[in-house]
C-alpha cells in the first residue's frame, strides 16, 4: 500500500527520504530551495480517482493550475488524464506534451480572450466552460468565424456554500465564477441560437481544499435537476464537469486517509448524478492529485532572537510557497537529518522576502534547528511552483521527479539571466 505521504525516515537514524530517494542527497546534487514530487504517488492519487469513480463513464481533468511541470503533464497524460486550464498559457503547456491530447481538455476561466479562444478552437480541445453571457456571445462570434464548432458547458454557480478559505471558494452568488444557476436556462436557449455552438454539458466549481463531502453533494443536487431542466427543454446535455476542490489534510498529527475521502466524495457526487440516464462525469482535480506528491526544500540560513520570538530564517521564501503568506495556511515541517536528543523549541520559521507576511509556520514547536540544516515544508506539490514569483529578484527552485530510487531534474534553477532576458535599459 502506498502510503499518505511519500516522504518519510526509512529508519531512526536515516535522513529524510522521497520515496527510494535520501533528500539529504538531492540536494548535494541540485542546492536548495528545491522542490521534490513523487511520481508514484501523483498515479496513485490518479487511480484512486478512476476507481472511485469506475461506475460511470468518466474522464478525470487534472487542473493544470495546481502544478504545471511539463514532466507532471506528460505523466498524467501518459496515465490517460485529460486537463482544466484556465489559460492560453495552460493550453500550451498541454500542446507541448501531446498535441492530439487537446481533446481531453476543458477550458474554465472567467476571462478568455479571443486569442486564447483561437487557439482552443484551432486546437479541437473537448468542451468550453462558458462563465458569462458575454464570453458565450464572443466564442460564437470567433467560432463562426473560424468554422469551428465548439461544445459548451455553462458554469453554473449553484450558490453553495464551500466551508474553506474565502479566497478559494467559489460556488456562492456573490463571486465573480459562472453563472447564477436561475439564468442558466435563458443563457443555454440564446447558445442554442448560435450554428457553431453545441450545449453539450453543464458544469459547476465551488471551490478548493473542501473537505467535507456534503457540499459537492449539495451543488451535485442542483445540477441533476439543471440536466433535467435542460434536457426536457430539448438540449441535448451529455456531460457534468463537477469541477475540482477535494481537500487534503496539511496537519500530519490529524488522521487523514485518502482512500476513504476519495469514496465518500464519489458517493456525494454519484448518489445525485448516477441516476440520470447517458451521462458522463468530468473531474476537475488539482489539489488532491498532486499536493502531498511534493516537498520544498530548504536550508537554515541564520537563527536569531528579536524580543521573545525566536526566529528560523530559510533560503526559501514567499515568492516560493506563498500559501502561507496567503492564506494563512498551515504546512508540516519536519528537519531533513534528525538530530539525536534534539529538544523542540518554539520558533517562527520565515523567508529573506521584505515582507512580514513573508513565514513558513508561526509559533511552531520544532526540533531545535541551527544554520546549515535542512528542512522540508510538506503538502507542497499543489499551488506551490504554479504560484510562485521573482518577488524581491529571487530566481526560482529547481524542481526535481523521483521515480522509485531514481531522481531526475524536471526544472532547472532560475538564473538572474532568466530574470533578466525580457528587460531593457
Ligand atoms: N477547476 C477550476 C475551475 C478551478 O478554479 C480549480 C481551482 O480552484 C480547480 C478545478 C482545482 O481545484 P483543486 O486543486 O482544489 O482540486
Amino acid at each position: 500500500m502506498i502510503s499518505t505521504r511519500p516522504f518519510a525516515h526509512p529508519d531512526a537514524r536515516s535522513p529524510l527520504f522521497c520515496d527510494g530517494v535520501s533528500l539529504d542527497t538531492l540536494t548535494k546534487n541540485y542546492g536548495t530551495p528545491l522542490y521534490v514530487y513523487s511520481e508514484n504517488q501523483i498515479l496513485h492519487r490518479l487511480r484512486l480517482f478512476a476507481g472511485a469513480f469506475e461506475s460511470i463513464p468518466h474522464l478525470v481533468c487534472y487542473s493544470v493550475k495546481a502544478n504545471s511541470a511539463l514532466a507532471i503533464l506528460k505523466l498524467l497524460d501518459k496515465n490517460g488524464a485529460g486537463f482544466d486550464i484556465v489559460s492560453g498559457g495552460e493550453l500550451e503547456r498541454i500542446l507541448r506534451v501531446n498535441k492530439a491530447s487537446a481533446q481531453r481538455v476543458v477550458f474554465s476561466g472567467v476571462g478568455k480572450t479571443a486569442a486564447e479562444i483561437d487557439l482552443a478552437l484551432r486546437s479541437g480541445i473537448l468542451i468550453f466552460n462558458i462563465e458569462s453571457a458575454g464570453e458565450l456571445d464572443l466564442l460564437a462570434e470567433r467560432a463562426s468565424k473560424l468554422r469551428k464548432r465548439a461544445r459548451i458547458a455553462l458554469r453554473v454557480n449553484p450558490d453553495v456554500f464551500a466551508e474553506t478559505h474565502p479566497y478559494i471558494s467559489t460556488g456562492l452568488r456573490e463571486h465573480k465564477f459562472g453563472v447564477d444557476i436561475r439564468q442558466a436556462r435563458a443563457v443555454y436557449k440564446s447558445a442554442a441560437k448560435q450554428k457553431y455552438l453545441d450545449s453539450s454539458g453543464v458544469s459547476v466549481h465551488i471551490g478548493s481544499q473542501i473537505r467535507s463531502a456534503d457540499p459537492f453533494g449539495a451543488a451535485a443536487e442542483r445540477i441533476a435537476q439543471l440536466v433535467r431542466e435542460l434536457r426536457a427543454d430539448g438540449l441535448p446535455i451529455q456531460s457534468v464537469d463537477v469541477g475540482g476542490g477535494l481537500g487534503i489534510e496539511y496537519h500530519s498529527e490529524h488522521s487523514f486517509n485518502p482512500e476513504d475521502k476519495i469514496q465518500q466524495y464519489a458517493l456525494a457526487l454519484l448518489r445525485k448524478l448516477r441516476p440520470i440516464e447517458n451521462l458522463r462525469l468530468l473531474l476537475e482535480p488539482g489539489r488532491f492529485i498532486v499536493a502531498q506528491a511534493g516537498a520544498l526544500l530548504t536550508r537554515v540560513l541564520y537563527v536569531k532572537k528579536n524580543g521573545e520570538k525566536t526566529f528560523v530564517v530559510t533560503d526559501a521564501a514567499m515568492n516560493d510557497l506563498i500559501r502561507p503568506a496567503l492564506y494563512q495556511a498551515h504546512h508540516d515541517i519536519v528537519p531533513v537529518v534528525r538530530s539525536k536528543g534534539a529538544r523542540k523549541k518554539v520558533v517562527d520559521v520565515v523567508g529573506p522576502v521584505c515582507e512580514s507576511g513573508d513565514f513558513f509556520a508561526r509559533d511552531r514547536g520544532l526540533p531545535e534547528l541551527k544554520p546549515g540544516d535542512l528542512v522540508a515544508i510538506l503538502d507542497a506539490g499543489a499551488y506551490g511552483l504554479s504560484l510562485s514569483s521573482n518577488y524581491n529578484s529571487r530566481p526560482r527552485p529547481a524542481e526535481v521527479l523521483v521515480d522509485g530510487k531514481r531522481a531526475r531534474l524536471i526544472r532547472r534553477r532560475e538564473t538572474m539571466d532568466d530574470l533578466l532576458a525580457p528587460e531593457q535599459i
